[in-house]
């Protein structure tokens, strides 16, 4: 049968469907119902943060409402009630991320903070002069700098696996670099400039080979798949929960449970402890040796919330259709003349970066917002991402479930605003 070519590349699409009832996920989400300068609000800077469902809102206002106490001591209502619902989350993101045990899952401020654990912790112990730290070309600055810091304070070396002009890595180079010295490997899962997917299982397997441990930033990662630890075996895996739809200021590190075990505390106070006396103090069990002083128990409690709403959406689902979301993307806005995508790896997810020729990524951000349109320009915290593909910035949309093929469509119309400006 033939069929009438489509209007829109979204038209036929939208015949293709998707068990997403995205109309539906969208109402979840109160700002989305926001105007902009008088237009629509559509947020595609999820990459810098993503914005939070009515139940991730309601659970904080929740506990601040009704159960507000402090968490581990308290032997009363209110404290056993948070202590339990902050313990809970931590089951929970045991759950998300397939996890052996509980006890592996540290909560932290977020992925910069999770990486600075492992640094300034298992760095600090294992990593000694002459050893190497490698890392990739991609990586955000907090997944260089921290280990820039180990580096000089061991006197250790920070070797950079390179990536091709698609931005996808080099695993021959990575194989060759790999040797005697390396101590640990250091990936970002996804990457936020880019948007392309890193081989993980592979390079955690290339890297066991050698007897060397792999920490994964999944602060990219975490929001738009399924992830499941012991099938990377990864030994570390760390992620923000304000990227996944819950609040800021609580975050994630896995560790395998045997690394945990040999680290020495991160940071030092209240909790950490089982045992104090001015002679000498007994670190407590873990995953409590790491968490110092009084957490984001509302953020703790906010993320658990989060958490239940993606598993109750569909990891699966959701890459699926945000798969189909940037190919329509990807494809209107290649079409644009003089518009080029940085960042073309086969595997990619839910980030489009490009430059117009001629115009300051500056620019396309100011002009989009006065369509309503929430997208990013700059460096997106990865500066050598940008020396590599010889660009100062680029202008990044970046997608999450509740984007739609409209929302792409305004930007289109929007880009090509810009265009009338400046030509
Ligand atoms: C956002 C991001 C980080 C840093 O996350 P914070 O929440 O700012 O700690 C690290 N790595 C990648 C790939 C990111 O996208």
């Amino acid at each position: 049968m033939k069929r009438a070519r489509p209007a829109t590349v979204s038209e036929g699409w939208e015949k293709a469907g998707s068990p997403l009832d995205i109309a539906r996920i969208r109402q979840d989400f109160p700002i989305l119902r926001q105007r902009v300068h008088g237009k629509p609000l559509v947020y595609l800077d999820n990459a810098a943060t993503s914005q939070k469902p009515q139940c991730v809102i309601d659970a904080v206002r929740r506990y601040y409402e009704a159960e507000n106490s402090n968490i581990h001591r308290g032997i009363h209502y209110l404290s056993e009630r948070a202590t339990a619902e902050y313990e809970e989350t931590r089951a929970k993101v045991q759950r998300f991320l397939n996890a052996s045990d509980s006890r592996e899952i540290v909560f932290v401020r977020g992925t910069t903070e999770g990486i600075n654990l492992v640094t300034q912790s298992y760095g600090r112990k294992f990593v000694k002069a002459g050893d190497e730290i490698l890392i990739t070309a991609m990586e955000h600055h907090s997944n260089i700098v921290p280990w820039q810091i180990l580096c000089e304070q061991a006197g250790a070396r920070l070797r950079v696996i390179p990536m091709n002009h698609d931005g996808e890595l080099l695993l021959e180079e990575y194989e060759r670099l790999l040797g005697g010295r390396t101590k640990l490997v250091a990936v970002a899962h996804v990457s936020n400039a880019l948007g392309t997917v890193n081989p993980v299982k592979q390079i955690v397997e290339l890297a066991h080979r050698r007897g060397v441990p792999v920490l994964l930033d999944g602060a990219q990662a975490a929001p738009h798949m399924a992830v499941d630890v012991q099938a990377l075996d990864c030994d570390f895996y760390t992620f923000s929960g304000h990227k996944l739809f819950g609040p800021t200021g609580i975050g994630v590190l896995y560790g395998k449970a045997p690394h945990l075990e040999a680290m020495p505390p991160y940071q030092a106070g209240g909790d950490m402890i089982s045992l104090v006396t001015f002679e000498k103090t007994h670190y407590n069990v873990l995953p409590y040796k790491f968490e110092a002083g009084t957490p984001h128990i509302a953020g703790g409690i906010g993320l658990g919330a989060a958490v239940d709403y993606v598993t109750g959406i569909g990891l699966e689902a959701i890459a699926a259709y945000e798969r189909e979301l940037l190919a329509y993307a990807t494809q209107a806005l290649s079409a644009i003349r003089g518009l080029k995508v940085i960042g073309t790896a086969k595997e990619k997810a839910a980030v489009l970066s490009f430059v117009l020729e001629g115009v300051h990524p500056h620019d396309i951000g100011t002009i989009l917002d006065r369509e309503g349109v929430a997208i990013r320009a700059g460096h997106h915290c990865a500066m050598p991402v940008m020396q590599r593909f010889g660009v100062p910035a680029t202008a990044r949309a970046s997608f999450a479930f509740y984007n739609t093929k409209e929302e792409v469509d305004v930007l289109v119309r929007g880009v090509h605003k810009v265009l009338k400006v400046f030509r």
